[in-house]
């Protein structure tokens, strides 16, 4: 009989060492392989969960002796690293996908993969090999840890190869190749119990499960041996780390004790309103060394809206939550997802969304119009928006957040601030640019030396959604 998520032990949870050493197995079985790919390339899509999976997809590949390749063109191996969020992205990752067959009429060795969030919806792997039959290799987000049996599978025999397990798993060990080197990521936690009624994560990702605290500790802890400089905890809903952990560590208790190791900067996304416990806001008060910024979607101003997208709290609730953060940390950077023309949104529910925004003063929000996805609850529900509707209304809220922005980012101007740079800015080779201690983009006069670095600087002015500053 199956398990539910609830009956499971951590000892099922964990990829056995056992099955992590099959593994790289067959990652020194494709190193020997002859006529193998010598170069990669990965496109990713989607949030920072996804970047970090295609950290890890290069960590695997250049084990491999694979070296990663200048562009796709020049690629002898290339994977699409996907997401089903919303419907553009998945538009977009089959539009490349196809332009990938052109490449392949020049290069006939080309092996191509596609993984991710969209592998995982129900028939869309099937679907995808039938319809585009040159993609080589299909598996889900569950199976990642076993990329390197299933690409040997592909470049051994059978070079269609799919695999789509829901297997909700913890993989620990897996090779990263980090992107940047004074910034990194750390997944604290995979899955979400959620079941927003628009949302398909908790479909394609799986139920919530924590990764040990010894290990994400671990994994910090080699983080600043290498001189990292950031790190950023991710997890859907960070905010409810630990609960399948039988109370051994909370979120606030994790943040503590990352803290206390002396980590320059610690950020984490994403937090659910819901489970922002007053505990981590008074975390969030005492520990100097998390970046006093803060990610808290939203979604709608509408009580109706917030029911109907089964958020579990109230616009009420919500503005407490902002009230308390704003109260332990002065100044904190608060930013915000919105969607507008969710089914049944009136011209009324609306407007409290718009007032809601107007009343908190984000420094920044990302805003979307609904996209119903297939298996989820909003998608069948009656009072579909007009997409006509839904651009007007998107356009007045994304107006009403630039003008505000303008404002709430005047607050800097004059103030001492530190920005990790992360490098050149886009206007000028004299510049270079970074992130501030509350999360907003900073350009500042400075040279390659800075990449990396932490600078101290004083803020003198804002262009667009960007502050200026000079260094003291
Ligand atoms: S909290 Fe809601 S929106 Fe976020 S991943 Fe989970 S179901 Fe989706």
């Amino acid at each position: 009989m199956e398990k539910d998520g609830n009956d499971m032990t951590r000892s099922d949870l964990t990829v056995s060492a056992e099955e992590m050493e099959r593994q790289k197995e067959f990652t020194a079985e494709i190193r020997q392989m002859p006529g193998r790919p010598e170069s990669f390339y990965v496109v990713t899509y989607g949030c920072q969960m996804n970047a970090h999976d295609s950290e890890k997809l290069s960590g695997m590949l250049q084990e491999m002796g694979m070296t990663e390749a200048e562009d796709r063109e020049q690629a002898d191996f290339v994977i699409f690293n996907t997401c089903c969020v919303r419907e553009n992205a998945e538009r977009r990752a089959l539009g490349n996908v196809t332009w990938l067959k052109e490449i392949r009429k020049r290069n006939p060795g080309l092996v191509i993969a596609v993984c991710g969030c969209m592998i995982q919806e129900p028939g869309m792997a099937e679907k995808m090999l039938k319809q585009y039959k040159f993609i080589n290799l299909a598996f889900g987000t569950s199976n990642l840890w076993k990329f390197p049996e299933l690409l040997y599978r592909t470049l051994n025999t059978d070079r269609n190869t799919v695999v789509v397990e829901n297997e909700d798993v913890i993989p620990e060990g897996l090779p990263i190749s980090r992107a940047r080197k004074e910034a990194a990521y750390i997944t604290v936690m995979y899955g979400c119990n959620n079941y927003c009624s628009y949302c398909i994560v908790p479909y394609v990702r799986g139920r919530e499960r924590s990764r040990e605290p010894a290990s994400i500790l671990r994994e910090a802890e080699e983080l600043l041996r290498s001189d990292v400089q950031e790190i950023m905890l991710l997890g859907q809903n960070v905010n409810s780390y630990g609960k399948d952990l039988g109370g051994g560590m909370s979120f606030a208790g994790l943040l503590r004790e990352l803290d206390a190791m002396g980590i320059p900067r610690i950020r984490f996304m994403t937090s659910h309103p819901k489970d922002l416990s007053d505990k981590l806001i008074e975390t969030m008060g005492s520990c100097g060394h998390i970046l006093p910024q803060f990610h808290l979607p939203v979604q709608s101003g509408s009580d109706r809206m917030l029911k109907e997208m089964n958020r579990h709290y109230t616009r009420s609730q919500y503005l407490d939550r902002v009230r308390k953060l704003r109260a332990a940390v002065p100044g904190i950077g608060l930013s915000t997802d919105i969607i507008v023309g969710f089914p049944g949104e009136t011209e009324a529910d609306f407007a409290d969304t718009m007032a809601l925004v107007e009343e908190v003063r984000y420094d920044s929000a990302f805003t979307f119009i609904y996209s119903p996805r297939v298996g989820t609850r909003a998608a069948e529900m009656d009072g579909q928006i007009d997409p006509e509707v839904s651009k007007e209304r998107i356009q007045k809220l994304i107006a009403l957040q630039e003008g505000l922005q303008q404002e709430t980012m005047a607050r800097f101007v004059g103030m001492e601030e530190e920005a990790l740079i992360e490098g050149f800015s886009r206007r000028s080779t004299l510049e270079v640019s970074g992130k501030g201690r509350h999360g907003i983009s900073i350009t500042l006069r400075g040279g390659a030396e800075d990449i990396g670095r932490i600078v101290r600087c004083r803020i003198t002015g804002l262009k667009n959604n960007t502050l200026t500053a000079e260094r003291i």
